[in-house]
């Protein structure tokens, strides 16, 4: 085995190396040459978690993507122009497969003419040069670094350097890309890269990023570690009036969206994948504006109309969670197990995040910190053992008594010998990662 595919395998997780698994046969099946690229190389060269997997394609890379999806995938977006698609594994993996291809720019902005394309041309067409790097996942050249940009040495150096001189004036929603990675990476930007992007900025290039791509690039945001750290960063560069002048004044809410990232933190540290939530962003980052400017900032990235409704019904569905977990008939941690193991994920970050009752605040990070753990020991034999046909009266019955054994019985005063550990249970841990 190579270097590289022995440090990618050993980077990824399991359930990112079964993805990787799958799509390669997916691949060979249909016979066409694949390769990891992007941000999925930049991340597992630099040493970061590897939070996407970016496949392309020498060929039709939407068969490859429809084969996985028959599989099980999900599809989360299609850029037919690009023949690229983004899935989501039920594992919660999220990968790109996107056809190796040529972009030709008429015009700053516009829709690119796109033409199929080797791998190394592709390359050399992309943003910056950490970016412009490829793995082989093909038998003849399995592990074979492609890097015609020279992209490993300015990762080495952390630095961030476009591949062309015309990388913002064929598409200037790189300016915005430049901004996110730099911040997200800690990179400093070259200096003939940063000459490039004075000279766009001089010529106003940022005026014609189209909507689709303004909404494209929020959403990217708004999936970030830190969005707060990203918003600050474009506004300090002149470039959050893109959105709206009201969020560059003095709207942007910056305690809001960190309380949310703190949230979405704890939630993780659960083990319990917090899809982006882009309603519950939406919402901090429009905390302050008035209403004519909230739609004028929804209008500028055409966001459309059901993220609009995710945003403005998140906060009445939190309160009625709230108005659950505070309930005098919660009495016992199995009531407050049986109340959170059912909620949708992005209502529980919510009152993390917002709810100013004490009980709620302390019910959330008890289920997260103690009971969740506790029912993820209980062994599949278990589960399996109880009563009846699961959503049945008899066996939520039987899970009932399961949960209270395990959850509402006081320690003993003189402790046992510790039990030999059993082995975790994925039925529980699997059914709550479903949870959005
Ligand atoms: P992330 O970690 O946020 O996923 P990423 O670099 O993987 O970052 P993606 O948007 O997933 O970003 O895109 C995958 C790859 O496609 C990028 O690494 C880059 O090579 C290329 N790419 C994406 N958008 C552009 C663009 N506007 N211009 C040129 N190349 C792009
Ligand atoms: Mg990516």
């Amino acid at each position: 085995m190579s270097d590289y595919m022995f440090m990618l395998e050993s980077h990824l997780s399991a359930d990112q190396n079964r993805v990787l698994e799958q799509v390669q046969a997916a691949a060979g099946a249909a016979g066409v040459n694949l390769f990891l690229s992007g941000g999925g190389m930049r991340d597992m060269l630099g040493g970061f978690r590897v939070r996407d997997l970016d496949f392309s394609v020498e060929g039709h890379a939407l068969k490859v993507a429809q084969t996985l999806e028959e599989q099980g995938a999900r599809r989360l977006a299609v850029d037919e122009n690009r023949r690229s698609a983004e899935l989501v594994f039920p594992s919660g993996v999220t990968a790109q497969v996107a056809m190796s291809r040529k972009e030709r720019y008429a015009k700053t902005g516009a829709r690119p003419q796109v033409t199929p394309a080797t791998i190394q041309e592709d390359l050399r067409g992309r943003d910056f040069t950490v970016n412009a790097m490829a793995l082989s996942l093909n038998r003849a050249s399995r592990g074979l670094l492609l890097d015609p940009t020279n992209g490993l040495a300015d990762l080495g150096r952390r630095e961030m350097r476009s591949t062309h001189p015309y990388v913002f004036y064929d598409d200037p929603a790189r300016l915005l890309r430049l901004v996110r990675l730099r911040v997200r990476l800690s990179f400093t930007v070259e200096e003939r890269t940063r000459m490039q992007y004075d000279n766009a900025r001089a010529a106003h290039l940022e005026n014609l990023i189209p909507p689709r791509a303004l909404l494209e690039e929020l959403k990217r945001i708004a999936a970030e570690p830190s969005p707060g750290e990203v918003l600050h960063a474009l506004n300090q560069d002149g470039l959050l009036e893109l959105l709206s002048s009201a969020l560059a004044g003095s709207g942007l809410n910056l305690h809001a969206l960190t309380r949310l990232e703190k949230a979405a933190k704890l939630v993780e540290s659960a083990n319990i994948p917090v899809e982006p939530q882009f309603g519950a962003f939406l919402l901090a980052l429009t905390a302050k504006l008035t209403p004519r400017e909230k739609s004028g900032l929804f209008k500028a990235a055409e966001i459309p109309q059901a993220d609009i409704d995710e945003m403005r019904t998140l906060e009445p569905r939190a309160r009625k969670l709230e108005q659950a977990l505070k309930s005098v008939r919660v009495k016992k941690p199995s009531h407050v197990y049986q109340i959170l193991a059912d909620a949708p994920t992005g209502e529980m970050v919510f009152l993390l995040g917002n709810s100013a009752e004490r009980v709620v605040q302390e019910r959330i990070r008890n289920y997260l910190q103690k009971y969740l753990p506790a029912i993820q020991e209980v062994a599949p034999a278990a589960w399996a053992a109880l009563d009846g046909q699961p959503g049945t009266p008899k066996y939520l019955r039987s899970r009932q008594a399961l949960l209270a054994s395990r959850l509402d019985v006081r320690p003993r005063r003189t402790p046992e010998a510790p039990p030999a550990p059993e082995t975790a249970a994925p039925v529980e841990a699997v059914a709550r990662g479903r949870q959005r």
